[in-house]
């Protein structure tokens, strides 16, 4: 993959996905984002203030983030497993899944 121009100004600098370890940029990736208070949420704006973790948006990296809890590792902050049931539905685009 080329980027056009890449470098020069402002180093953008790419995330890498919590599950399969791709860098990609940011703007094609999932960030969730750890709150001051400990809160765990999903990032749809992706300017949330915290600490962030970035997964592409792909069932498959999700997948391999919950397998290794990969979240928890990246936000240094226990992470519910049904946490990552909320990021799947997410990225089906369905808000909730009853
Ligand atoms: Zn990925």
């Amino acid at each position: 993959m080329a980027g056009p121009s890449e470098g020069l100004t402002k180093r953008r600098r790419a995330r890498k996905c919590a599950g399969c370890g791709a860098e990609r940029p940011k703007g094609e990736m999932l960030r969730v984002v750890r709150a001051p208070d400990g809160a765990i949420s999903i990032d749809a704006s992706g300017r949330a203030q915290g600490r962030g973790a970035y997964i592409c948006r792909d069932a498959v990296c999700l997948d391999r983030a919950l397998k290794k809890n990969a979240f928890a590792r990246v936000l240094k902050h226990p992470v519910d497993r049904s946490f990552y049931g909320e990021v799947a539905g997410f990225l089906e685009g369905k808000s909730d899944d009853a």
